[in-house]
């Protein structure tokens, strides 16, 4: 094989197989993505989805990496909010700028034990709060399929470097939709799990209640085979993961016989533009040719969803961003005193969108606002919850709809606020539910990639994979990218 160039599109699964066969090296491995990053770094389009890398260490890593694992010597990007001892955990913040974790995340070491290579660390909006990474203090990263364009967010950096080929799996997180919304603009598999299934332990927190660590994929395949390493019980470090018997998502099944899918009459609302309407019946087609029937549902509490996210999420984030004070991590600016110290720290650290969020948060959460404002969302939350268990309840097994009501917008396009936040309008209610959700490319709008998201019953991610797994047979894998 002359041209080792051809590997990771090849995919994680392949990679390894070929490495298990010694068909071809870890090293080479790392060599091709550390080429394809330079080649894509180069030029005022730079894509700018990686924000830490180190080529040494990493052909250290695939010197000695074990043999014979799930994942060997696949490459993989982590998202900078992902604790490695190696490389930055900036979370694409200032107020830690440089910094690095005395410890590695559950996910890092795991990924490491099955034989993957971490290659970088990935560009995201600062602190994981944004829709399409324009809210890194490092700038924003670019959509590889037109780098004029957003990747998407908040975990962009990592869809962009596997959208690019410098891998073939990357680690996002998601809280309300920063896996799903970004696979679906970069034209990639992004899944969200079941709440509790794997490990949070080393992933900065924004939202506690809502944070879950993401897989990025360009297939199905390798989505389910990265989900199948990562899944497991480590409640000794994290208390909200989940003690489950090893998984199998991977299957050879492209058969939905007998599966129902039900589709959320929310999802399709009349706003939705013509062409991804289109595409959204192109899938549900797809998936009725495969043998799954189709049924119109009901989730009523869906439009209450995007303002109860964004009290939940900003009362989290205003208690967990407080250990962020100029005294044990990252960044310290002097200032008059303790308090002085703190401020001046916090205001030069946190960018503006940080910054609203904890003011929000703080709001939500104070004396007398607490019963009006964060109460309350937590008792709609426990009714959207109750919208997903009624239909699972009525006999269907899983759900389809669209990822996003558009593809990738222009870099610059989106400057109020609140704009940006509609961009989740179809992923945050599987974060409040806790529910797994995934997106799968399913055909392009405006010459843009768009994604189908299909959403299924805590831990049913082996139904919810199956159903992907038929959807991409029967649309093509290469046709809709
Ligand atoms: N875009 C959403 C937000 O800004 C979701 C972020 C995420 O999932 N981390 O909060």
């Amino acid at each position: 094989m002359s041209a080792p160039r051809e590997w990771i599109p090849a995919g994680a699964a392949s990679i390894a197989a070929a490495v298990r066969e010694g068909k071809v090296s870890a090293t080479e491995l790392v060599r091709e993505s550390f080429d394809r990053a330079a080649s894509v770094k180069a030029g005022a389009d730079g894509l700018n989805c990686i924000l830490s890398s180190d080529r040494d260490s990493s052909l250290r890593a695939a010197e000695s990496h074990p043999v014979g694992g799930a994942l060997a010597g696949v490459p993989v990007v982590l998202k900078d909010n992902i604790a490695t001892t190696t490389l930055t955990t900036s979370c694409g913040s200032k107020i830690l700028e440089g910094y690095t974790s005395p410890f590695n995340a559950t996910v890092a070491t795991t990924l490491q034990q099955a034989g993957a290579i971490l290659v970088g660390k990935a560009n995201m909006d600062e602190f994981a709060m944004g829709s399409s990474t324009e809210f890194s203090a490092y700038g924003a990263a670019r959509n590889p399929i037109d780098t004029s364009r957003v990747p998407g967010g908040s975990s962009g950096g990592s869809a962009t470097a596997v959208a690019a080929g410098l891998a073939p799996i990357a680690l996002g997180s998601e809280t309300g939709g920063s896996v799903r919304q970004p696979a679906a603009f970069c034209g990639i598999v992004g899944v969200k799990p079941t709440y509790g299934l794997i490990s949070r332990f080393g992933l900065v927190a924004f939202a506690s209640s809502l944070d879950n660590i993401g897989v990025f994929g360009r297939t199905v395949d390798d989505s389910a085979l990265a989900m199948q390493v990562l899944a497991g019980d480590d409640t000794t470090r994290d208390a909200t993961s989940a003690p489950r018997p090893a998984p199998t998502f991977r299957t050879d099944s492209r058969d939905l016989t007998g599966v129902v899918i039900g589709k959320p009459r929310e999802y399709f609302p009349e706003s939705l533009p013509a062409p991804m309407r289109e595409q959204c019946d192109r899938a549900i087609d797809a998936l009725k040719a495969r043998g799954a029937t189709f049924r119109d549902v009901s989730l009523p509490h869906t439009d209450l969803a995007l303002p109860v996210y964004y009290i939940i999420a900003p009362a989290e984030c205003s208690a967990n961003l407080a250990r962020f004070d100029g005294v044990r991590y990252g960044m310290r600016i002097a200032g008059d005193g303790l308090r002085g110290m703190y401020e001046a720290t916090r205001s030069k650290g946190f960018g503006a969108e940080v910054t609203r969020r904890i003011l929000l948060g703080t709001y939500v959460l104070s004396a007398g606002y607490y019963d009006a404002y964060y109460r309350k969302a937590m008792e709609v939350r426990a009714l959207i919850s109750k919208d997903f268990t009624d239909v699972w309840a009525s006999g269907v097994h899983a759900l389809f709809t669209p990822t996003t009501a558009s593809p990738a917008f222009q870099i610059g396009a989106i400057s109020d606020p609140y704009e940006m936040y509609l961009c989740d309008l179809f992923t945050v209610s599987a974060n409040l539910a806790e529910v797994p959700a995934m997106s799968v490319p399913i055909g392009r709008v405006q010459g843009l990639p768009v994604g189908g998201q299909i959403i299924a019953p805590k831990f049913g991610e082996a139904d919810m994979f199956r159903v992907a797994y038929a959807l991409e047979t029967e649309l093509g894998v290469e046709a809709h990218r």
